[in-house]
């Protein structure tokens, strides 16, 4: 364990999550983010019950892929299990940016599939965002192969709709992966709108 690295990876979080707050694709205490350290099997992760805006290099918890907690204070983010479960598939997904984006919450409760209506989507997302229905509010062992399914044969799908809940987004660095989380809002937010006209 590096301590150089982990620090710089704390560093690119908070800049990560400040940004999602400040593009209002997040709110209150909701959403969360990780970051898995290359090459180890051990993540950073939001502590549950705190803002974006509220994360610092002291509370952001590192954990084990397998749950156990290294070091921070709180406790991980009730998503941790999914976000572990995503960094066990693909070497590739070093980070994940989950929130609970309004526009992209609402076109999720009527819709199967976000499609790439804008010329910018068509170029950084390529294929439609799935709309994946998961009863519970947390994501549990019972629900997850919902989730997994979309990534066999080494298959990497960008980024997915929690039906009612919200926008998850999967990628290598941090702030990329942040940036897709606002291009699918965005997107979702264009597609509401033309859906209205
Ligand atoms: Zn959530």
């Amino acid at each position: 364990m590096d301590r150089i690295i982990i620090d710089e990876l704390k560093k690119e979080f908070i800049a990560a999550a400040n940004r999602a707050y400040n593009s209002k694709i997040q709110t209150g205490t909701g959403g969360n983010i990780s970051i898995r350290v290359p090459g180890e099997d051990i993540m950073l992760i939001k502590p549950s019950g705190i803002s974006f805006t509220d994360c610092t290099m002291d509370n952001i918890i590192l954990t084990t892929l397998d749950g156990q907690v290294i070091e921070g204070d709180g406790k991980p983010s009730r998503e941790a299990y999914l976000h572990r479960e995503i960094y066990k598939l693909n070497d590739e997904i070093n980070s994940i940016v989950h929130c609970h984006a309004p526009w992209s919450i609402a076109w999720s409760l009527r819709e199967k599939v976000l499609d790439t209506i804008t010329q910018h989507a068509k170029l950084k997302l390529v294929n439609q965002i799935p709309v994946i229905d998961i009863i519970k509010p947390v994501i549990t062992e019972e629900e997850i192969h919902k989730i997994l399914c979309h990534y066999t044969n080494n298959t990497i799908l960008k980024a997915f709709l929690l039906k009612g809940h919200g926008i998850v987004a999967v990628g290598s660095k941090v702030r990329d992966t942040e940036y897709l989380a606002e291009l699918i809002e965005e997107t979702a937010q264009i597609s509401c709108i033309d859906r209205s006209m």
